[in-house]
């Protein structure tokens, strides 16, 4: 059993304040505290009255957002570094809420996590990615990508949610070579029963696994070799130092390096600048993202991307489409009798699948 707490704490205004109302202004304390994640506390003041009002409603219209039809998924390209092909996508949610306008995940996955809402949430964005990802796949047969979706660990622990992951594979006709689940460093440092019985399943499943945000959370490389974890997202704070601080570029060639060995795919997020693609690139990381490659896009641009075997950067355009770079399509057009066949991503994939188990298993004997 994991318990955690978290505490509102009330102070009682001199000749001002009734029991009723120092018990209400705890509570509202708590409920700040409650939003900042498990194990939180927090001081009560009355500016948190409103910002609480403010949550009750957004929780309200949380409820229910995806039968309503508002939550929207962009999928921001993940591109093979040596060659810049497409060759997965990641699938981040979006609320267009009916008064505030399209709110980003910082808006309201916290609240989601907090209020449990983010287990139908997951389910539907999920099911959605599954759907986006079969449909890439029939326009494109011979460029089918990874659809990356993000699991917050309240889904992993949910009894049901290997289950889940299975009805979306199979509810769109998807292989589970195609997904990849991605899972917060924090969430995989809880690693309860649940949670490792979960990873265990979804590995057996086929379903890739990564661990996202890597870098910020100290967690071992390990310990991820045994939650049957297949690669890791190096945090973007330390794509960011790249260039800038020594430091940086050596935890990313330490980490690169050592996930390698362990038969870990590394993927750089928040890639802004060539340069730092030229970095990455030179350590050897797999893959990238970031806004120097693409924004996170709609569905059908991604498709587009795909159905012309596009090279990024083209130049990231605003989120939602991708700036059309007449030239580097003709010359991308050209390309297209020369490239490899997408078919060999997969055999890659597959390839790397058989390697990494058999690291597992080289240092499995050898940690005995
Ligand atoms: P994440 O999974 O680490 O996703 C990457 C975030 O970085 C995205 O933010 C993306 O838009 C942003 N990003 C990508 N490239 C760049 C770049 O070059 N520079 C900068 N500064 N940022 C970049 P977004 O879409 O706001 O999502 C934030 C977080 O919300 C995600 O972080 C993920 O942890 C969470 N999230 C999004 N959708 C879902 C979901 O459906 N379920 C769950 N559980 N979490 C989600
Ligand atoms: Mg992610
Ligand atoms: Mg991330």
């Amino acid at each position: 059993m994991f318990l955690t707490a978290s505490v509102g704490v009330a102070a009682r205004a001199p000749r001002r304040t009734s029991p009723g109302s120092l018990l209400r202004d705890a509570d509202t304390a708590l409920y700040q505290a409650k939003a900042r994640g498990p194990g939180s506390w927090s001081i009560f003041a009355p500016r948190m009255r409103m910002t609480v009002l403010r949550r009750l409603e957004r929780e309200t219209a949380l409820h229910g957002a995806a039968e309503r039809g508002e939550l929207r998924v962009r999928y921001q390209p993940q591109v093979e570094l040596a060659t810049g092909r497409v060759v997965g996508a990641e699938a981040l949610t979006r609320w267009e809420h009916p008064a505030d306008g399209l709110l980003l995940p910082a808006e309201f996955i916290r609240l989601a996590e907090a209020t449990g809402l983010i287990v139908p949430l997951g389910r539907w964005v999920l099911a959605e990615a599954c759907r986006q990802a079969r449909t890439w796949s029939n326009a494109s047969p011979q460029n089918s990508p990874l659809v990356c979706a993000n699991v917050s660990v309240r889904q992993l622990r949910e009894p049901g949610f290997v289950a889940e992951v299975v009805e979306a594979l199979e509810g769109a006709g998807l292989h589970p070579d195609c997904l990849e689940l991605e899972i917060t460093e924090s969430a995989v440092m809880q690693a309860v029963p649940e949670v490792r019985h979960a990873l265990r399943d979804l590995s057996r499943l086929g379903v890739a696994l990564a661990i996202d945000d890597f870098g910020m959370g100290f967690s071992s490389l390990a310990r991820l070799r045994d939650l049957s974890v297949n690669g890791l997202k190096v945090d973007r704070a330390f794509v960011a130092g790249l260039g800038r601080d020594p430091g940086n570029l050596a935890i990313v060639r330490a980490v690169t390096a050592l996930a390698h060995d362990i038969g870990l795919e590394v993927t750089a997020e928040g890639v802004e600048t060539a340069e730092q693609a030229r970095m990455l690139r030179e350590l050897g990381v797999d893959r990238a993202q970031g806004y120097h490659f693409a924004r996170p896009l709609a569905g059908e641009a991604v498709g587009d991307l795909l159905a012309r075997d596009a090279r990024l950067p083209e130049g990231a355009g605003p989120e939602g489409g991708v700036k059309r770079d007449r030239a580097r399509e003709m010359a991308v057009g050209k390309g297209k009798r020369d490239r490899p066949h997408a078919g060999a991503v997969h055999a890659a994939r597959r390839v790397r699948r058989a390697t990494r188990s058999a690291a597992r298993g080289a240092l499995s004997v050898a940690a005995e």
